[in-house]
C-alpha cells in the first residue's frame, strides 16, 4: 500500500509500504481521509515519536477492510473513526484514571502506524462506528475534536462564563463552537490573522479582535483558553483572566517556551492555571457531538489533498495557510 513516511528529521516522503495484517482484537481501516496537526510537524522536528521512520496520521476514519479473528464488535463494510490513544492500563496513571499521561503513552500515528496511509490497524477498542449521516471523509475532524471535548472536562467549565480565545485556528474555532454549547454569557476571539478571525465571525462571535486591548472588559474572562502555544499570546492571556477564573492552556507550546506568572495574583485572585492533553474518555462523546452537527465540516476543512502530495500538504499546514488540512488517499 501507499504511505507518507517521516523516515528522519525534516524529511517526509510517500512511498509503498507491507500492507498492515491484524491482531486478534485488531481492525485494518481503508481510510477516507486523515488530518494534519500540529502534532505532525513536531513529529517532523523530531519531537514527540520515540522513532522514526514513522507513518504519521493519528486524525483519521475509514472503512473497515478487514478484521482480527476476535473481532465481533465491527465488520467489514463499517465506517468508523479511529481513536489514536494506546494506553498501557498499568500503570499508576492509567489506574488512577488518567489514561492521557501513561508511563507508556503512545499514539496511533505518532508512536506506531498511522492513517496517512491507504491502510491503517487500530485496536476495535478505538474504533467507534459512525451513523448512516455523517460523511466518512469529515470524521477526519472527530479526533481533534475529542482534544477540545477534553479541554472542556478540564474546565468543568459553568453556565454563564465569559470566555476569551486565542487563536482562531481548526483547534481554537473548535473550543469556540463548544464554549457556546456550554452556555457561556460570551465567547470572545483573539487572532493575529484577519483572514481566520473572519471564519470566527462567520461562526458566530461576541466579539473578536487582534488584541484584547481593543475588546472592554477591563475586569477579564472567567475562562481564558490558549489556542495557539505562541509565547506573547499565552503571556497576554494570563494577564486576562478575571477573579477566581481559569486559564486553560490548551495549544502546544515548544519546549522551549516559557512566560511569567503574577504568583501574587494567583493567590490573591484565587486563579487556576490548567492544561489538557490530548484525548481522555472523550472520544465517544466527539463523535456523537460530531454527528449532531456540533461544527460543520464544510467549514473546518479547508483543503483536501491528495495523500500522494503529503509533503506538500505538510508544507502548507506548517505555512499556516487554511484551517484543518486533510489527506485522501
Ligand atoms: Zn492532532
Ligand atoms: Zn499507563
Amino acid at each position: 500500500m501507499k504511505a507518507a513516511v517521516i523516515e528522519s528529521v525534516g524529511r517526509a516522503v510517500v512511498t509503498e509500504v507491507p500492507d498492515p495484517t491484524p491482531g486478534p482484537r485488531e481492525v485494518v481501516v481503508e481510510v477516507a481521509a486523515c488530518g494534519l496537526c500540529g502534532t505532525d510537524l513536531h513529529i517532523l522536528q523530531g519531537e514527540f515519536a520515540p522513532k522514526l521512520p514513522i507513518v504519521p496520521g493519528h486524525e483519521f476514519a475509514g472503512e473497515v477492510a478487514g478484521v482480527g479473528s476476535q473481532v465481533t464488535e465491527v465488520a467489514v463494510g463499517d465506517r468508523v473513526a479511529v481513536d489514536p490513544s494506546l494506553y498501557c492500563y498499568e500503570c499508576r496513571y492509567c489506574r488512577t484514571g488518567h489514561n492521557n499521561l501513561c508511563e507508556r503513552w503512545a499514539a496511533i500515528g505518532v508512536t506506531t502506524a498511522g492513517g496517512a496511509a491507504q491502510y491503517a490497524l487500530a485496536p476495535v477498542a478505538n474504533c467507534v462506528k459512525l451513523p448512516e449521516h455523517v460523511r466518512t471523509e469529515d470524521a477526519a475532524l472527530v479526533e481533534p475534536l475529542s482534544c477540545a471535548v477534553r479541554g472542556y472536562d478540564v474546565l468543568q467549565s459553568r453556565l454563564g462564563a465569559h470566555v476569551l480565545i486565542y487563536g482562531s485556528g481548526t483547534m481554537g474555532l473548535m473550543m469556540l463552537e463548544l464554549a457556546k454549547r456550554t452556555g457561556a454569557a460570551s465567547v470572545d476571539v483573539i487572532d493575529v490573522n484577519p483572514a481566520r478571525l473572519e471564519t470566527a465571525r462567520q461562526l458566530g462571535v461576541s466579539a473578536s479582535a487582534a488584541s484584547a486591548d481593543e475588546l472592554d472588559r477591563p475586569q477579564g474572562w472567567d475562562v481564558v483558553v490558549d489556542a495557539t502555544g505562541n509565547a506573547a499570546a499565552i503571556q497576554d492571556g494570563l494577564g486576562r483572566v478575571a477573579k477566581a477564573g481559569t486559564f486553560l492552556q490548551f495549544g502546544v507550546a515548544d519546549y522551549a517556551t516559557r512566560v511569567t506568572i503574577d504568583p501574587y495574583r494567583i493567590y490573591n485572585q484565587e486563579i487556576t492555571i490548567t492544561g489538557s492533553m490530548a484525548v481522555l474518555h472523550s472520544f465517544e462523546r466527539a463523535a456523537e457531538l460530531f454527528a449532531n452537527g456540533v461544527l460543520d465540516p464544510q467549514v473546518f476543512i479547508s483543503d483536501r489533498i491528495p495523500l500522494a502530495r503529503y509533503p506538500q500538504a505538510l508544507e502548507q499546514f506548517a505555512a499556516g495557510v487554511g484551517r484543518k488540512i486533510v489527506v485522501v488517499p
